[in-house]
């Protein structure tokens, strides 16, 4: 594709999240021919949205409005699970997408969970610890009892951490007293409830992820991250710890980004020395003996490994031609829109999807809550190998899914034929649909195992 295609296709491209979740859906849903059409609209939609406006009174006195959502996607293989973000581009939509992605990555990674997410639209770096505690507990105590330990469990996601889930946990013991809460919410602090490991379960899980991957053969000459370049875009938890982690398997780090730009220098960064100097002056930016890049710029790099770690819809229909990175680790939520899925898969770069790559962050969070249920605490290398073992098993499963799929290219034409459903014709699919097709085909087996109610 030229690069005025390409600006072209860009600028016909929908970016709301919840249509682009849907769009990976629909598209998935062609290669399962047996998919009933009323099950496929059900497997779609959320379950249920919940909207809550609230104020708070804030540390310079005044008071401030704010709108939190929290969206269940679907709960057939058990509870909903999913992060809370705070951030000021939150919107409805974009929670539905990302409850919608927890559900398809509990089921690849066969976790018993549904999909769920929340998000409240602020701006925390405008906000005091105290404004963002009571904007935490009001938000809380607004959705009352739709979350709880058996029904929809919380996470940390963009802008939320092991502090804010004690103050999720600490305002739902308040209002269940005398019973055990701490399954309610996953991410807490080690202290009180927290699983070790989980705090480095994301980066961890989606390093797990590209070395199986490598080591399956998906690029040719690159079987192991070893020697490998990588640049990661987003220096928070799951990015400044993916950074730490594949260093210390031997890749190099040529370059890192926050949300106010980028640093690069080919002979490669300490991660650690990265991370002490943000949070010295708040940014990555400023490191010394690197050259600044945008964001933008950071992505086009030439890499063997490009991690995206930041938000979604980075790499787009307008800039996946300048892409030239050899395999892409998803550990942020839909960093890469459909245009962009497919000029990579013609380009023969391959996309471990965020549903599979960051899925080691919700395996810990299952752990988590187990060890939470039983009052107990694993020791952080039986965590890591359990996670592990997970990780391994789901990569294998997706990859041997695109095989099993591209090879039945043509049964599964039939299929659809003699079912009546037209379209175009079936093409080859690359690794998200692969793991879509897996994790929509165990979601719906389960919905009529279950037998739909009443
Ligand atoms: P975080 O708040 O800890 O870090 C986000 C980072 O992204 C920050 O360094 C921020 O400066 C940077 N950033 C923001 N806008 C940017 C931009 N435009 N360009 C470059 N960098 C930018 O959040 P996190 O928990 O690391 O989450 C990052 C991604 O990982 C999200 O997509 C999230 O949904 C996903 N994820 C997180 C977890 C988890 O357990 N935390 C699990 C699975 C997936």
């Amino acid at each position: 594709m030229s690069t005025k295609q390409a600006t072209k296709a860009a600028a016909a491209e929908d970016l709301n999240p919840f249509h682009i979740a849907q769009q990976q859906f629909d598209h998935a849903a062609r290669y399962i021919p047996d998919l009933k059409a009323g099950l496929i609209e059900f497997l779609k939609r959320p379950d249920r949205m919940i909207t809550v406006e609230f104020p708070i009174e804030t540390a310079e006195g005044l008071v401030k409005n704010y709108v939190g959502y929290r969206c269940v996607h679907n709960r057939v293989r058990g509870p909903g699970k999913g992060g809370i973000r705070y951030h000021p581009d939150v919107t409805a939509d974009e929670v539905r997408a990302l409850a919608s992605w927890m559900t398809w990555k509990c089921a690849v990674l066969d976790v018993p969970f549904g999909g769920a997410k929340g998000g409240i639209v602020c701006n925390p770096k405008q906000r005091t610890k105290d404004d963002l505690r009571k904007i935490t507990r009001r938000f809380i105590a607004e959705l009352g009892d739709a979350i709880g330990p058996y029904t929809d469990i919380p996470a940390p996601d963009v802008n939320t951490n092991a502090e804010t889930m004690a103050w999720i946990y600490d305002t739902y013991d308040m209002m269940h007293k005398g019973r055990n809460n701490l399954g309610v919410v996953t991410g807490k602090p080690v202290n009180m409830g927290g699983s070790l490991g989980r705090n480095e379960a994301t980066s961890r899980g989606c390093l797990f992820c590209t070395q199986q991957a490598l080591a399956r053969g998906i690029v040719d000459g690159l079987n192991s991250v070893k020697g490998a370049t990588v640049v990661v875009q987003g220096y928070g938890n799951a990015g400044a710890i993916a950074a730490q982690l594949y260093a210390e398997q031997g890749a190099k780090i040529i370059a890192v980004s926050d949300s106010r730009g980028g640093i690069h220098n080919p002979a490669g960064l300490d991660p650690l020395d990265v991370l002490k100097h943000k949070k010295e002056t708040g940014s990555v930016v400023g490191y010394p003996g690197t050259k600044e890049v945008s964001n933008e710029a950071l992505l086009e790099i030439p890499c063997d490994i490009l991690v995206p770690a930041a938000l979604e819809n980075v790499i787009r229909g307008d800039n996946a031609d300048r892409i030239r990175a050899k395999v892409i680790a998803e550990a942020a939520n839909g960093p890469t829109t459909p245009a962009a899925d497919k000029i990579l898969f013609a380009k023969g770069i391959h996309v471990l999807p965020d549903i599979l790559a960051n899925a080691g962050g919700v395996t810990v969070s299952y752990f988590e809550w187990v060890q939470n249920n039983e009052n107990e605490q694993w020791e952080e290398d039986e965590v890591n190998s359990k996670m592990k073992a997970k990780m391994i098993k789901s990569t294998n499963a997706v990859i041997d899914k695109q095989k099993e799929i591209n090879d039945s290219l043509a049964a599964l034409e039939a299929a659809r034929k003699s079912r009546g459903l037209d379209g175009d014709p079936l093409q080859p699919v690359d690794l998200r649909t692969a793991a879509y097709v897996l994790a929509i085909s165990r979601v719906a087996e389960v919905t009529l195992e279950r037998g739909i109610w009443p």
